[in-house]
């Protein structure tokens, strides 16, 4: 690891040369005069000085050298369309949105909120709002219409885009009842509402002065040329919201060079892709990898991006193997929880199709268990590497870098420290670092590098309250995950230090799930925990105490009652959050000064000893739970 470490070093202990180095891989409009002002901590502003933009990177850089080379390639196994836009296809396509965008009154700073399948147009909105210096906010479709409605009155934006409907595994979801629930429930809806209509809810009916036809007000547009707006480099590019352990979702915010700039370094380092080559990222533009490797990741680097929508097991479970054969995919990025459900499937589907363009898979969201690892890595005769993520950093924190050393793979592990990061691994009692082989919380010495969340939307105090005060009195970045680190530096995440679960590699606080099934009526106190489930990493299991229990005492009653309480949850946060199942108890198990004893409930749920229960107020709270579970 001798290449590495060196280059991790330098990246530490001279940051302002790496960082000079790494920038001039990006455009500027006007250079940096500094490279970080760190002078109000943990506060860190990037390439001070500098202009630039992040469409103007992704696309207009391209057009001289690569015009007519596909950019985007949108495959949809939904609607049987696959359709390629060159980079100046996307140029023209992203200049008329942007004109849509502005003729709404939307100028640099304001956000827009954007609700959208995994359809062309919802890449092209990205990178309008880009275009325009205006701040997006990619809302996940599959949120429910009161999750939208927090993130409207949240980031308060001028302008909504979204879709008739999105497709999934050949059954509509419809988008635009969603977002009128959404705009009727929030405080500060905006005025418009732009449609991206597909034709997919024949029940279709626009809201008249408020809802605008996408095709209709592109064509008005359609010889629009928009000049790229330059934004100062710690502008904000957009906003994510991210679950913790309250309820209250917070606004990841990111900058427009910082960002940038790690993302081009991390396309070279660590992915290895080429321009002109091709990257296959399986997830969704509502999420941090949907930002960063489907859309501008790729793109910055003159990529071509493959833009899926669809199952990776339909029409079968070869889809996305002869996806990477049909376009000579060099660079793929998938989850683990994918992974193990291509694992149920015939193994042939692997060896069927001519993967020799592919250099590398890449994983991550959730931890990867070394089975599937060790499965993946030889079903596929290639290196796959764990990384590790979170949307607050926006690009990988652990992980192999075979763009400055062969990756030497060890299954279960997720590598070593990225370059830029300053990881400590630390004891929880005292805030030492742990030794090798001891367990600790995996942290961030600030400044967090170029890239990362710069603070939360809005709310400064929060960004230090939340991530920055874990270890009282020592300014340290908190990942919330524990880890450990053997003796040639590669970790290995153990899970989560607080209360948050994670579902498929989507991260939900248990407190979001708790406080949605508290919407129900008849529910008077609920403990929600995250349990082992062999597909998704982990499924929420609701433990409800009810109010009227007679509610409960039949049978018929209780999966009557359950039934009600998913579907609040499907109403208030979107099935994504459904818990597996609901028990109802008359009592949950809490200590003397009530806490809830969540862990001893998970250990029983996966049926591990439920540890230490000298605490407890009332032994016969754990008996119910028990029995509810069917253990003993
Ligand atoms: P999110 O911001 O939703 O992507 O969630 C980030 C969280 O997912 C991290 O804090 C970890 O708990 C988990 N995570 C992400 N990538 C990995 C990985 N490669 N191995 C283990 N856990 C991971």
């Amino acid at each position: 690891m001798g290449a590495y470490t060196d280059f991790h070093r330098r990246s530490i202990a001279d940051r302002e040369s790496f960082w000079t180095d790494e920038a001039r891989r990006i455009h500027w409009h006007r250079p940096f005069s500094q490279v970080l002002d760190y002078s109000k901590p943990p506060f860190a502003k990037w390439f001070v000085g500098g202009q630039t933009n992040l469409c103007h990177n992704a696309i207009d850089r391209h057009l001289a050298a690569r015009g007519d080379q596909p950019a985007l390639v949108y495959i949809s196994t939904e609607t049987n369309t696959e359709k390629t836009y060159t980079y100046r296809e996307l140029h023209t396509e992203v200049n008329r949105c942007a004109a849509v965008i502005a003729a709404q009154g939307v100028v640099r700073g304001d956000r827009v909120l954007l609700y959208m399948p995994m359809i062309p147009e919802a890449a092209i909105a990205m990178l309008a709002c880009a275009r325009l210096g205006a701040v997006h906010s990619v809302v996940f479709g599959g949120f429910a219409a009161a999750s939208c409605a927090s993130r409207i009155d949240d980031a308060k934006p001028k302008l909504l885009i979204t879709a008739d409907a999105g497709l999934r595994g050949g059954k509509a979801i419809h988008y635009k009842p969603l977002v009128d629930e959404a705009m009727r429930l929030a405080k500060h809806p905006p005025k418009n509402v732009l449609i991206v209509n597909r034709g997919i809810d024949k029940d279709f009916k626009p809201v008249p002065g408020r809802d605008l036809d996408y095709a209709e007000e592109t064509r008005k547009h359609a010889d629009a040329q928009v000049p790229v707006t330059w934004l100062e480099s710690s502008d904000p590019s957009y906003i994510l919201y991210t679950s913790g352990t309250t309820g209250k979702p917070k606004g990841v915010q990111r900058d427009t060079g910082g960002y940038a700039v790690a993302l081009a370094s991390s396309m070279e380092h660590i992915y290895c892709g080429k321009p002109g080559e091709t990257m296959f990222t399986t997830s969704d533009v509502g999420w941090v990898v949907g930002h960063s490797y489907i859309v501008y990741g790729p793109l910055i680097q003159g990529m071509t991006t493959i833009f899926y929508e669809g199952l990776p097991i339909r029409p079968d479970a070869g889809i996305w193997w002869k996806i990477v054969a049909d376009h000579k995919v060099s660079v793929m990025f998938s989850s683990p929880t994918a992974v193990r459900v291509l694992k149920k499937q015939d193994p042939a589907y692997m060896t069927k199709y001519d993967l020799s363009s592919l250099k590398h898979l890449f994983l991550a969201g959730e931890p990867l268990d070394e089975p599937t690892h060790r499965w993946i890595h030889d079903a596929l005769g290639k290196p796959v590497i764990d990384h590790y993520w979170q949307t607050e950093t926006g690009w990988p924190i652990l992980s192999l870098a075979p763009g400055i050393e062969p990756a030497k793979v060890k299954y279960g592990s997720p590598g070593y420290p990225v370059y830029g990061y300053d990881l400590k691994l630390l004891r929880e009692t005292d805030a030492t670092e742990a030794g090798p082989d001891e367990k600790g919380v995996l942290t961030i010495a600030p400044p967090l590098p170029p890239g990362c969340m710069t603070t939360v939307w809005g709310d400064d105090e929060r960004f230090v309250s939340t991530y920055f005060s874990d270890f009282p009195g020592k300014l340290l970045y908190s990942t919330f995950d524990w880890g450990v680190r053997d003796k040639d530096g590669y970790t290995f995440i153990l899970g989560r230090t607080d209360d948050v679960i994670n579902v498929a590699g989507h991260r939900i606080g248990t407190r979001e799930i708790e406080e949605a099934v508290q919407a129900h009526s008849n529910i008077a106190e609920v403990a929600v925990v995250g349990v082992a489930d062999p597909v998704k990493g982990q499924m929420p299991l609701a433990f409800a105490v009810v109010k009227d229990a007679k509610k409960v005492e039949a049978e018929a009653d209780r999966a009557q009652q359950e039934k009600e309480v998913l579907a609040a949850v499907d109403r208030q946060l979107g099935a994504i959050a459904r818990p597996k199942r609901v028990y109802f108890v008359t009592l949950l198990p809490k200590t003397r000064s009530g806490k809830l004893l969540r862990r001893s409930i998970q250990a029983l749920a996966e049926g591990r000893d439920p540890g230490d229960l000298t605490t407890i107020e009332d032994p016969t709270a754990l008996a119910q739970i028990r029995a509810a579970l069917g253990v003993k």
